[in-house]
């Protein structure tokens, strides 16, 4: 059981928001939660827990661990951790790693190939569990920078989607942590003293470099203008497409009186 301090209500009334504003959770629902050994994750695993317990509707959750098969990997911690707080979960090996390896084209994003073939074992998985939807543990920043590398580097006006039904039709993938901070993740993934496993991948801690990029611009612009995530929150939220130069959208008819 956590210590139930301010920021646990925190970040807990922020995901219960996130559920109500996008209809995350429906009666029934089971949920394969996409757990890590990172911050991100266990704070979403415990916090999704929580709300479950008092929730006015039935789900069920079950932690899902992909080992990509990175040498040092620590599963046994992480399992050590679900075990104790009584999670129902599932750990699967991969040889991902090999796969990456052999298969990834040269100059291609490590970090890009890795995540789509852990997508995949993620939903032949839930499949297996007879899980309808799969929870990531995707935050604020997450979004934030996503919007930034989308604009900057690939040229389209697009974030992520808190709610999204996967390409195979099967699957709802769902981020609750949307509304979260990564800051405030961290600080509670300390508190709580989570044993926080690395990847163990060839470029942990370097992760995608334009990322980076983008969070080291999301942290200093923040020292200028301190309401910048919460700007850009509600700007994903606040599209005025007729205002941008989208032609499938710009040429519609212009309704009388706005014309702004
Ligand atoms: S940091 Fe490592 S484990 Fe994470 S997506 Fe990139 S390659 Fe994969």
């Amino acid at each position: 059981m956590l210590v139930q301090d301010t920021l646990y209500r925190k970040i807990k009334q922020q995901v219960g928001q996130a559920i109500g504003d996008f209809g995350l959770i429906e009666a029934g629902d089971r949920i394969a939660v996409a757990v890590s050994g990172g911050k991100d994750s266990y704070t979403l695993l415990h916090i999704l827990d929580a709300l479950r317990r008092r929730a006015p509707v039935r789900y069920e959750l079950v932690a899902v661990n992909v080992d990509a098969g990175f040498p040092g990997y620590r599963q046994e911690t992480l399992a050590a951790h679900l075990e104790e707080h009584g999670f129902a979960y599932h750990l699967e090996t991969t040889d991902c790693y090999r796969i990456i390896e052999e298969k990834r084209r040269p100059g291609s994003s490590y970090c890009a190939f890795c995540a789509r073939l852990r997508r995949g074992v993620l939903y032949t998985v839930a499949d297996r569990l007879g899980c309808n939807k799969l929870a990531l543990g995707h935050h604020l920043d997450d979004f934030i920078e996503t919007l930034l590398l989308n604009q900057f580097y690939v040229g389209t006006l697009k974030a992520m989607s808190p709610k999204l039904l996967a390409d195979n039709g099967r699957h709802t993938v769902i981020r609750p942590l949307v509304y979260v901070a990564e800051a405030d993740i961290s600080e509670f993934a300390k508190r709580h003293a989570f044993p926080i496993i690395g990847c163990a991948c060839p470029v942990s801690g370097e992760g995608d470099r334009q990322r980076q990029r983008m969070k080291r611009l999301v942290r200093d612009l923040s020292t200028e203008i301190p309401h910048l995530r919460s700007s850009l929150l509600h700007a994903m939220a606040n599209v005025q497409p007729r205002h941008l130069l989208d032609r499938r959208i710009a040429c519609r008819e212009v309704p009388q009186g706005d014309e702004s």
